[in-house]
């Protein structure tokens, strides 16, 4: 399989014209071998998640179990990536431990620009170790060393450990404790306790089944690019220069804040409620006094979620606040930061983790949790003292409650029975993120077709809407593209055919890895990029003359791709739906109050505007459309 692989995709030496050079890892032989991926393949998947798909389609089949050493765990970056602001960023991917289908998580940072500078566009892991590894990479070296001393540490101990053995400019990508343990929402980490984590869909523990610690690269310098002068100059042209005060980051945090509770959007109560009143609406200021702002790099401006607190440790506000703290009914910041952190140190996918302890309340409070099995733990709505231990718990699967609850809430409902289903509020066994998808339609449809289970940012269908999209966008090429009237967020027709553009379009942005922020005015008022700008940096970059219709059609083959994975692991219609309480219960209370998604018949058109059968299977024709003949 691995001869048929390398003869498709990969050469020993670099073809002519751009032709990323890849690491090749093999963890039960113990070998590394680097090799360069087709310029025709790099033109045709593009990079991050294009070409991490590529590889897995080719390198797995419908058997192959996500936990095995025939799955391979795969760090991606893209053609830009260290090359532009915005762009630190990278993917992993595999076929996840916790969906079983196609899996990818991102993550900003710095390991990304280290790996890219370093010399390599990405490392492909295979097989699986007999005792303890990590992956040591700088420009001259790489070496598989031994992590037996290194094997029981937190993600925060490792990079420090690396950084005491080889310098500050050293990045690590490392599991925690819960990757070892194989917690299937065990994410890989990177960049200590600056805590960029790379968090979805259990990649952490195909990392532990692997028995990879960590891959730590060391590295200073520029990425290679075919044009340096002219990127140089074309960055300069796209993106104006734009002043940011720590004053207009407060102000801006706060606006944010206020529209995502005017929305709807935060998950409260296992999304049983659409209100919680007991949140302290003066903690986005009060922790923004205190905040010093991160930068991943090549980042201009940094974000509300992107902050340090006093011990320099990564300190964010919706995305902590809401999936472990509202979720449970806990208003107590401290204790919710705290659930936060245990997050970044041990190597937990928060949202996962969120979702998690609320359907094990949910549940426990049903009488679905045999009291044996909670040992004295008081779990219940508002108990934080009760939610820091069991996160303790699950992270080394202390007791038979943790270990089911390190399942996910798809595999423990199935162990709880009494249609405990109905609390475990996941698409296709992943948890849905801090974002209801009854707070505007779009989210129902990505949440519900997403490639890799529930997403909230596999369209980020919001900046399309009336209420997003500025007068100054008028007639700009994304609008032409992606949305092509304006909607508002509950009118039902139109939102398929958007939801499709604006996941092909997220998908060449996580192929290109750049930062998403750089699509929307959310970095602080900074205009947002359109396709033209992405599509002259990559040309410069690359040395391709790739024309606006063929870098859609990318985003679109990307998208197919993926979904051909998960339907050859059979995913179809059947599964793009979302739990019954988002399409049955309102939320009660905010302009969302009332809404809920026609999932059906926004379905019916997305399928329609794909070119899929109604089963939700792309059609013979589409996959031809596209080159993806090895799909049919
Ligand atoms: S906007 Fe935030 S996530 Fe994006 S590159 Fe900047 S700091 Fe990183």
């Amino acid at each position: 399989m691995a001869t048929k692989t390398q003869a498709q995709i990969y050469a020993p030496q670099p073809d002519a014209g751009f032709s990323p050079r890849l690491l090749i890892v093999d963890l039960t032989n113990n070998t590394t071998e680097t090799v360069y991926v087709k310029a025709d393949m790099a033109r045709k998947y593009l990079g991050g998640a294009g070409l991490a798909a590529k590889i897995i389609w080719q390198e797995t089949s419908a058997e192959t179990a996500a936990l095995s050493g025939d799955n391979p765990l795969i760090f991606m970056t893209g053609p830009l990536t260290g090359a532009v602001p915005y762009g630190g960023r990278h993917i992993v991917a595999g076929l996840s431990p916790l969906t079983g289908i196609y899996g990818e998580a991102h993550s900003g940072g710095h390991w990304a620009f280290r790996l890219r500078s370093a010399g390599y566009h990405g490392v492909v892991v295979r097989g699986r170790a007999h005792t303890p590894k990590y992956l040591f990479i700088s420009a001259d070296r790489v070496e598989l060393r031994d992590a037996a001393t290194f094997w029981g540490m937190d993600c925060y101990e490792f990079e420090d450990a690396l950084k005491e053995l080889e310098g500050n400019k050293v990045s690590t990508a490392a599991i925690g404790q819960a990757g070892e343990n194989l917690v299937k929402f065990a994410c890989i980490m990177n960049d200590g306790k600056r805590g960029r984590a790379a968090a979805r869909c259990g990649l952490g523990a195909l990392m532990g089944y692997k028995k990879l610690k960590g891959i730590a690269i060391r590295s200073a310098g520029a990425a290679e690019v075919a044009d340096k002068k002219a990127l140089k100059a074309s960055v300069e042209k796209y993106f104006p220069k734009v002043k940011i005060t720590n004053a207009v980051r407060k102000t801006k945090g706060r606006e944010l804040w206020d529209s995502l509770w005017q929305m709807g959007r935060a998950p409260i109560q296992n999304w049983a409620s659409g209100e919680f009143k007991e949140v302290d609406d003066t903690i986005v200021d009060v922790l923004s006094e205190s905040a010093k702002y991160d930068f991943c790099f090549g980042c201009r401006t940094s974000c509300v979620e992107s902050r340090l607190n006093a011990q320099g440790k990564r300190h964010t506000v919706w995305e902590a606040l809401c999936p472990i703290g509202t979720q449970c009914l806990i208003a107590d910041y401290d204790a919710v930061h705290l659930a936060y952190d245990y997050c970044n140190q041990y190597g937990m996918d928060s949202i996962s983790l969120g979702a998690t302890l609320a359907f094990a309340i949910e549940c426990a409070e049903a009488g679905l949790i045999k009291s044996d099995l909670l040992e004295g733990l008081d779990l219940k709505w508002g108990n934080a003292e009760a939610m820091l231990a069991m996160i303790k718990k699950i992270t080394f699967r202390q007791g038979q409650l943790a270990d089911i609850l390190a399942e996910g809430t798809r595999q423990a409902a199935q162990i709880f029975g009494n249609d405990a289903e109905r609390f475990a509020m996941q698409v296709k066994g992943l948890e849905i993120g801090a974002h209801d998808p009854r707070a505007y339609n779009g989210a129902a449809i990505e949440n519900a077709t997403s490639t890799f289970g529930a997403s909230h940012m596999s369209g980020f269908t919001s900046i399309y809407y009336d209420y997003a999209v500025k007068e100054d966008l008028e007639g700009a090429e994304i609008s032409r593209w992606v949305a092509t009237e304006r909607l508002s967020p509950y009118q039902v027709e139109g939102q398929g055919k958007l939801t499709a553009k604006a996941q092909d379009f997220i998908c060449l942005l996580n192929s290109l890895t750049l930062c998403l922020f750089t699509n929307s005015t959310d970095c602080f008022g900074r205009p947002p990029l359109q396709p033209p700008s992405y599509l002259d940096f990559l040309n410069i970059a690359t040395g391709w003359d790739v024309d606006l219709a063929e870098f859609y059609q990318m985003g679109e083959r990307i998208f197919n791709l993926q979904r051909m994975i998960s339907v050859r692991r059979g995913i179809s219609a059947k599964d793009d739906t979302l739990p019954e309480r988002f399409l049955t219960t309102t939320r009660g209370a905010g302009p969302a109050g009332e809404n809920l998604p026609k999932l059906d018949v926004m379905l019916t058109e997305y399928y329609d505007s794909r070119g899929w059968s109604a089963d939700g299977i792309p059609t013979d024709e589409k996959l031809k459309s596209l080159g993806l003949n090895e799909c049919l």
